[in-house]
Order: C-alpha cells, then sequence, then structure tokens
C-alpha cells in the first residue's frame, strides 16, 4: 500500500542510521496492510504516522568514577514511544552496543507486546552503552547511581516503569531503585524486577523463560500436534531468558542440549546441567566455557552463531537481535527442526523468519512469544499498586493463561487476515488494533 510505503520511506529518512529500527517498523508496517486497508478512519487520523515517532526521546550524559578514580562518562537514553493505553513500560539494557537506534527498535517492539497481554502498558525502552562486564561491585552501583539520578525526573509509577534486560538484572534494579527512593523520598513501583523482600514478584525472575516455553507448548501442540515432550532442544544465550528456557523446556519434557554466550557455544549430549548454568553465570557471574570443566562429555565451541548448527526439533533464541540469519535457518530446518520460538527481541533476521514461514515452522515472533517477562512486569505493579503479593503458584498461573491468551489471539487475527498460522501477522494485527483503537479514541493528542 502506497500510503505505509511512504510512512517507512520518512522512517528511513527521519531516522538515519538505525538499521534495527528501521526493520522492526517495516515488518510490522507489512502485515498491517490488510488492517490498513479495512479501516480508512485510521488513516484519516494519522495513526500509522503518528504510531512510528516516539512521544518523547530522552538523551542523557552519565559521568561515574571508576577504581582507579578516573571519571568515565557513558550514554543514557530512555524512549517512551506510546502511553495510549497505559503508562510507559519496557526494560534498561546496559550494553556496549546499545545507542539510540537500538532502543527505538525495542521500544517500537514493547508497543505492540504491552498490548498483547492484555494488561494497561504502554511502549518505552532504555539503557546506555555501559559495558558491565569486568566492572567491580562498586562502579556498577555507582553506575546504576548516576543513571538514576538523571533517569528519575523522567518517570513514575504512572508515567513510565523501567525493568530490566540485556546486562540489567536484580542487583542492578537493586541500585537505581535504591537512588529512586532517595531522591524522590517515596516506596513506589517504580521498577519491576525488584528484590522479594521490598517489592518485588515472584516468578518474574522465571517470567520470560517460562512464558516462551507455555507459549511454544501451547502454539506446538495446536499447530502441529506435538510439544516439548521427547524433542531436542537447541537455545542460545546464558542469561536470565536462556537459563529459564532452559528450565521450563526440561520440566515440559525437553532435553536441552546447548547454550550459549558471546564469546561461544557449550553442547551438552547428555542434557545441560543448569544447576551448574546458574553456579557459573548466576553466583560467580564467569563464561559458559566454564561449564566443560564440569561435564566431561560436553564440548565447547569458539564463536556463537555455529550453534545453530546442532542438530534440534525446537530452537530458541534467547541471546540478541539478528542472532540467527538466513544460513542458519535453512540449517536448522534441514535438520529437522520444527518449531523456533524468539526469547530475545528479533533474533532471526527477516530473510530467517520468511524461510520458518515458508517451510511451514512453528513460528513464535517475539512480541509475543517473549511477552511472559513484561506480563509478569504488570502483575508486579498491580502487586505493588495494592500492597500485596500473590504466591508463586498464583502468578505463574497468571502468567501461562496470559500466554496462551496471548497465542489464540494472534493465532485468531492471523485466521481472521487469511494468514493461518503466521503468528508474525497476527501478533502484529492483534497488538495493534487495541492501541490504535486507544489513539483513534483519544484524538489527536497536541
Ligand atoms: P542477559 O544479560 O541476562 O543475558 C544475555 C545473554 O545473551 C548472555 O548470555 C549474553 O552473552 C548473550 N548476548 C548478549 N549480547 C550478545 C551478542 N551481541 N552476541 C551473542 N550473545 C549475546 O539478558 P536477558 O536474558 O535478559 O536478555 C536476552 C534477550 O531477551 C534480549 O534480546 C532481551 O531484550 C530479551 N528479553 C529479555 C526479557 C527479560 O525479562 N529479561 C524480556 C523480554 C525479552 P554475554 O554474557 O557474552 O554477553
Amino acid at each position: 500500500m502506497r500510503y505505509l510505503e511512504s510512512i517507512m520511506e520518512q522512517v528511513v529518512r527521519r531516522n538515519p542510521n538505525e538499521p534495527e529500527f528501521h526493520q522492526a517498523v517495516k515488518e510490522v508496517l507489512e502485515s498491517l496492510e490488510p488492517v490498513a486497508r479495512m479501516n480508512p478512519q485510521w488513516l484519516q487520523a494519522g495513526i500509522f504516522d503518528r504510531l512510528v515517532e516516539p512521544e518523547r526521546q530522552i538523551i542523557f550524559r552519565v559521568p561515574w568514577v571508576d577504581d582507579n578514580g578516573k571519571v568515565q562518562v557513558n550514554r543514557g537514553f530512555r524512549v517512551q514511544f506510546n502511553s495510549a493505553i497505559g503508562p510507559y513500560k519496557g526494560g534498561l539494557r546496559f550494553h556496549p552496543s546499545v545507542n539510540l537506534g537500538i532502543i527505538k527498535f525495542l521500544g517500537f517492539e514493547q508497543i505492540f507486546k504491552n498490548s498483547l497481554t492484555g494488561l494497561p502498558m504502554g511502549g518505552g525502552k532504555g539503557g546506555s552503552d555501559f559495558d558491565p562486564k569486568g566492572k567491580s561491585d562498586g562502579e556498577i552501583m555507582r553506575f546504576c547511581q548516576s543513571f538514576m539520578f538523571e533517569l528519575a525526573r523522567h518517570i513514575g509509577e504512572n508515567t513510565d516503569v523501567p525493568a530490566g534486560d540485556i546486562g540489567v538484572g536484580s542487583r542492578e534494579i537493586g541500585y537505581m531503585y535504591g537512588m529512586y527512593r532517595k531522591i524522590r523520598n517515596e516506596f513506589t513501583g517504580v521498577l519491576t524486577g525488584k528484590g522479594l523482600d521490598w517489592g518485588g514478584s515472584l516468578v518474574r525472575t522465571e517470567a520470560t523463560g517460562y512464558g516462551l516455553c507455555y507459549f511454544m507448548d501451547e502454539a506446538m501442540t495446536a499447530i502441529k500436534g506435538r510439544s516439548f515432550k521427547g524433542s531436542t532442544v537447541v537455545i542460545s544465550g546464558s542469561g536470565n531468558v536462556a537459563i529459564y528456557a532452559a528450565q521450563k523446556a526440561s520440566e515440559l519434557g525437553g532435553k536441552v542440549v546447548a547454550l550459549s554466550d558471546s564469546n561461544g557455544y557449550i553442547h551438552d549430549p547428555d542434557g545441560i546441567n543448569l544447576d551448574t548454568v546458574k553456579r557459573i553465570k548466576e553466583i560467580e557471574r564467569k563464561r559458559i566455557m566454564e561449564y566443560i570443566a564440569y561435564h566431561p562429555n560436553a564440548t565447547y565451541t569458539e564463536g556463537c552463531m555455529g550453534i545453530w548448527n546442532i542438530k534440534c526439533e525446537i530452537a530458541l533464541p534467547c541471546a540478541t537481535q539478528n542472532e540467527l540469519d538466513e544460513n542458519a535457518a535453512k540449517t536448522l530446518v534441514a535438520n529437522g527442526c520444527f518449531a523456533v520460538g524468539e526469547g530475545a527481541n528479533m533474533p532471526s533476521t527477516p530473510e530467517a523468519v520468511e524461510l520458518f514461514l515458508k517451510e511451514g515452522v512453528v513460528f513464535g515472533p517475539a512480541k509475543a512469544a517473549n511477552a511472559g517477562g513484561v506480563a509478569t512486569s504488570g502483575l508486579e505493579m498491580s502487586q505493588n499498586s495494592i500492597r500485596y503479593s500473590w504466591s508463586f503458584e498464583e502468578v505463574n498461573a497468571k502468567l501461562r493463561s496470559i500466554m496462551i491468551g496471548i497465542y489464540r489471539n494472534a493465532s485468531e487475527a492471523a485466521k481472521e487476515y487469511g494468514m493461518e498460522n503466521n503468528l508474525v501477522a497476527g501478533a502484529n494485527i492483534a497488538g495493534f488494533m487495541k492501541v490504535a483503537n486507544a489513539m483513534y479514541a483519544q484524538g489527536i493528542t497536541y
């Protein structure tokens, strides 16, 4: 449709050198074409034009002092993309690759993901080009405090509620929350992923990985009559999402044989021992290659992309964007992989996604499949508002039912628009409808 093409051209012109942002917008606009045709009133109201432009983009200096007394300066970001259905909500990423384009792609995706959960959350994302690797605990704390010193003026429990992402786990959330509380002199649910003793929710740590498996189990059963039971599973990454995806995949009867980090991957044909992985990654904060010292049958290979050469039936990319390309997709399909669930955000390149859809692979796109993290963050916000905590079983049951609901909504939307089992289109359409309706109802807000 010419109208949507012109919006895409404008996005590229207005946001040069932001390829990840262009990639994310292109995928969404392409699948919204049938929706745009059926709703001319939305074109009239400029819904699409407004959707691709963040409501607010904040860039700030983050100065901090390292252990040698040297002043370091990083760049901080918060992109408040869309608040039509609730306060901005989305994680903070600390990684040297972070730039405005990456935060914008993540914030844009977050709009639809949050909408899919059915909870009242708008879309946002933030972070910094700070590299936590190799930093002392004191350096991490000073950086987090400086970052929050500026961010605090832009967020609030009813305005914008950040969470963790790559490089931001419970330790970083703790340091940032402490600083926010001191600056504002108030104890509110302004961040999610908090510790259990100070407002955190049970299951939040496990939520993205668990949710991914709940979503994929439902999709695989509905589309192929298959499941994790008896399947070999390869998972990239060895961070928060990967570890808890591995745990739930095993609980559901799968055999997880590989994990990775940005240096390389481990392959354990006996099945990955998660106690070892948790000790190495969560307690010792070491590299995944340490695993082979404890498990003699396991091997380590340098280079993280090679992980997709391992034969598997289910692949769960849980590390980072564009980590699974067309060649990797071809190898997976040739090796008999029948399902791919995206735990990371946009881990598959557009060419890989196209191949999976063409080959009839059950493909769970990130904004649907990994929505469990933000859904549980939404549940943490609810618990903070009523100053009460639900049990593990209660939160886990709510998470599971949200993930099954997301699959069904995406699947129905895909069917309604003539693209049965295309969950990419289905998730984009189902997520978009609610936001578009809200934007339309609220008028052109100046
Ligand atoms: P973590 O920081 O806990 O772990 C990230 C993992 O991915 C690490 O193993 C890391 O290896 C690897 N990784 C990071 N960057 C690269 C890279 N450039 N190349 C190869 N491997 C890399 O992050 P999370 O597990 O929280 O996040 C993983 C993905 O899931 C991200 O895409 C994130 O946006 C997405 N996500 C996370 C949610 C959450 O609740 N945490 C919610 C929804 C999505 P290394 O240690 O070597 O850097």
